[in-house]
């Protein structure tokens, strides 16, 4: 094929030889600062995905991109044969930042929730006594946590499993959000964990009920189960506090990030836990060679540093607030709900002349804006957190103008 010239182009040649694993937005990207990315023909956007908000901090921080260009002309990988100079160095500084005795690295989000799973599995057989290959995991409908085999085999969405069984067994499914539905299961004596979404993000931003995190955490302490918390998405400031287990006050017994703990730059997750939990996996039983590495350290460490440096939790909760509020005073049927906190929003569209929420998405695009949807009906809107006020009022005003052009 010719080299690409126009959108067009470059859509046709991932299409020629990519997987069609992925229905993006018909939008080339080939630059990104801060909050706006541009596309092949120089035009600007307002970036309201942030990369399944993986770009808390915005898009090429500088000082992200310095500890990457640093780390990586010095050292790259070492695998975890050999100690290196800075996993001690990432190790204390996240323990310390996030208060937990351990960190297990790994590098995406899905490995760090199969960690979790692993870990919580083992934990049930030495720890809490239960008998072997009997420990039960308990998820929630509508969860997302990434696309391995194991994770689809949690998920209740038929794009994820449909047709990729056999699949693990192990789990329990309740509705989320419903506390009668996990006491009834946690009466199993077999149930090592709880693994939860503080916010279901990729099943349209679904925010529980206040309280049922809190609730949930002690219901598992009271029943001797692991209270896992997902928190790739929510995670990192995202949702107006650093965890958004933060704001019930609930303190996970393990801990699971990704996205943005590297601000986008490098993939990073981890699994952070105390050392009753975390010691129960020993050398040579669970590892990844490049998790850990030296790059991703350093990047983690400058990504967490600018989170708390530049506020960006609070100006998520601020901003989020206006954005909610803002979004609700859209007079258009095509808008049925708004909900969301922080900067992790949605509104669910009611399809109004034939145009449903990819029609909006497209237009936003043309406008300058761009957001995906997630499923049918909801787009999710979760811009960088360095946004600032005078921005995301352009942004709503991009939105509003698109939504009630097509009402
Ligand atoms: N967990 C949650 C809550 C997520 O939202 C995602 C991705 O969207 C994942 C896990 C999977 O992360 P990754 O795509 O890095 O494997």
């Amino acid at each position: 094929m010719k080299q690409p010239v126009t959108p067009a182009d470059y859509i046709a040649r991932e299409d020629q030889y990519g997987a069609h694993n992925y229905h993006p937005l018909p939008v080339v990207l080939e630059k990104g600062e801060g909050i706006f990315v541009w596309d092949v023909e120089g035009k600007r956007y307002f970036d309201f995905l942030s990369a399944y908000s993986a770009v808390n901090q915005g898009h090429c921080h500088p000082r992200i991109i310095k500890a990457l260009n640093e780390q990586a002309s010095k050292l790259t990988l070492t695998s975890r044969a050999f100690y290196n100079d800075v996993l001690g160095e990432f190790e204390e500084y996240v323990t310390h930042y996030f208060n937990y005795d351990k960190v297990l690295m790994m590098n995406t989000g899905a490995e760090a929730d199969e960690t979790a799973l692993k870990l919580c599995r083992k934990w049930g057989y030495k720890k809490k006594g239960i008998p072997g290959n009997k420990a039960k995991i308990i998820v929630c409908e509508g969860n997302f946590h990434g696309r391995t085999i194991t994770i689809i085999s949690m998920s209740t969405d038929p794009d994820s499993y449909g047709d990729y069984g056999p699949f693990t067994p192990g789990f329990a499914t309740i509705p989320y959000n419903d506390i009668e539905a996990l006491e009834r299961e946690l009466e199993d004596p077999n149930v090592a964990g709880f693994l939860v979404e503080p916010i279901q993000g990729e099943a349209g931003v679904y925010v529980p009920d206040d309280g049922f995190l809190k609730k949930a955490s002690e219901l598992c302490k009271e029943k001797n189960v692991l209270f896992m918390a997902d928190e790739v998405q929510t995670g990192i400031g995202r949702t107006g506090k650093m965890l958004a287990c933060d704001h019930e006050g609930v303190r996970p017994d393990v801990l699971i990030l990704g996205k943005a703990i590297s601000g986008g730059v490098y993939p990073v997750s981890a699994v952070l836990a105390d050392d009753d939990i975390m010691l129960v996996i020993k050398p040579g039983e669970h590892g990844s060679t490049y998790g850990g590495n030296p790059v991703a350290c350093k990047v983690a460490m400058e990504a967490l540093q600018v989170i708390k440096n530049e506020k960006l939790a609070e100006n998520a909760e601020r901003l989020g607030k206006i954005f909610r509020e803002e979004m609700r005073k859209i007079d258009s049927k095509m808008i049925e709900l708004v909900r969301g906190k922080g900067l992790l929003n949605a509104i669910v569209i009611k399809p109004t002349n034939g145009k449903e929420a990819w029609d909006v998405c497209v237009a936003m695009k043309e406008n300058g804006l761009i957001a995906k949807p997630t499923h049918q009906h909801i787009i999710r809107f979760a811009p960088p957190l360095v946004i600032n006020e005078e921005q995301i009022r352009k942004a709503i005003d991009i939105i509003k103008k698109t939504i009630l052009d097509m009402s």
